[in-house]
């Protein structure tokens, strides 16, 4: 398969061109936005104002999603005892959290001496949204990023606290930055980057709103399901409009450095977190079903869902590609089925294990056709990003 000679993105990643030298747009893009997304000393500036601009005025500064895994509990860390803040801690059930994960939630909430809540979500509705995100898009995580990130959003709204930060990695953010692209969270990336103004946080989050709604019409075509979906994550729009504290959501990797290895170390020393069995880079301990979310991305678009994130630690220059080679090269060759994994989903969301196969198949087709849909589209149009 062809990659990109520069990073590690498949020629048939979603809007995807190269030029002469095989280097793909993604990368062209990243290095034209490089000296804005790498200027830590201004960066980490716009972070600190932010924080001073709400510290003591609400009954919380920050509101932090703790999922168990080392970028949450690592930016509570830094929160709670670097910049002193008063944070409120909430974890998002999804019904696939790990053991692993509860016990890390609980140390870090308790040795950090910070207020905690686990949200159990109205499982009759987030079932059908699991199921109809494999069904849909071939893998069950938007179920989780697009529901949780929302309520986290809402849950500070409705308390009144100013901040919502989250532990997405820059891999993570960085991953589909490029004109034109359907990603929810990208607005916050512009937004959390440039001198706070309130319109523009409002714009950004209406921005990311109907992006997530797009996606959310798709997957759940029953109205009154969709209108009970709505209810429970978002805050009614028009509230939001009026209001005279709307919360930012904040990327706290935007304004600092990622280092994987220097933050296990430093979680492990400072909470006595646990460090997973499996520590390798880009890996999930926190999610039960993971393995088989991977597994069905692989089958569906035909590359490793780690090649975009791998693709972004290239181009951060934080990984040679030869090391992101090796890594895709693992994942690739992974001949085994994630039994356990896949069982655990199917009976959860209710599809039939014998579904899959024909559910990826048909994805396979469809995704071939949307892809060269969107070629023609970007070449046409020829859309640039701007931050
Ligand atoms: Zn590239």
């Amino acid at each position: 398969m062809r990659l990109c000679t520069r990073c590690v993105l498949p020629g048939i990643y979603r809007n995807i061109h190269f030029d002469a030298n095989g280097i793909c747009n993604y990368c062209h893009t990243y290095e034209r936005l490089r000296t804005r997304l790498t200027d830590f000393k201004a960066l980490s500036a716009l972070g600190d104002e932010r924080f001073e601009r709400v510290r003591g005025r609400y009954p919380y500064d920050c509101l932090i999603g703790l999922s168990g895994g080392k970028d949450s509990s690592w930016i509570a860390l830094q929160l709670v005892r670097k910049k002193k803040l008063k944070c409120l801690g909430f974890t998002f059930d999804n019904g696939f959290l790990t053991d692993y994960a509860r016990s890390n939630i609980r140390l870090v909430a308790e040795r950090l001496g910070i207020e905690h809540f686990f949200y159990e979500v109205d499982w009759d509705i987030h079932k059908r949204f699991y199921e109809q995100a494999v069904r849909w898009f071939g893998t069950p995580c938007p179920g989780c990023s697009y529901s949780s990130y929302a309520l986290s959003y809402k849950i500070a709204f409705e308390r009144q606290i100013p901040l919502v930060v989250h532990g997405r990695s820059r891999s993570q953010m960085f991953r589909e930055l490029l004109a034109g692209s359907p990603d929810a969270f990208l607005p916050f990336v512009k937004l959390n980057i440039s001198p706070y103004e309130r319109e523009k946080n409002l714009q950004a989050t209406l921005e990311a709103r109907m992006k997530i709604e797009r996606f959310i019409s798709i997957a759940m075509p029953n109205r009154v399901m969709r209108q009970r979906f709505y209810d429970e994550f978002f805050p009614p729009t028009d509230e939001l409009r009026d209001a005279a504290m709307i919360p930012e959501f904040l990327g706290y990797f935007l304004y600092q450095y990622y280092d994987e290895g220097a933050m296990m170390d430093e979680l492990e020393k400072e909470l006595g977190w646990e460090r997973p069995d499996r520590s390798g880079i880009l890996t999930h301990a926190d999610c039960a079903v993971h393995d088989a979310a991977e597994y069905l991305y692989r089958q569906v678009f035909g590359y490793p869902m780690v090649s975009f994130e791998l693709s972004v630690l290239v181009r951060e220059g934080d990984l040679p590609r030869e090391e992101a080679l090796k890594l895709l090269a693992e994942h690739t060759g992974r001949e085994s089925v994630p039994d356990e994994s896949l069982d655990y989903l199917c009976e959860q969301v209710s599809i039939q294990r014998g579904e899959l196969a024909g559910i990826c198949k048909r994805l396979r087709r469809q995704k071939r056709w949307r892809n060269r849909l969107l070629r023609i589209k970007n070449f046409l149009l020829r859309p640039k990003l701007d931050l």
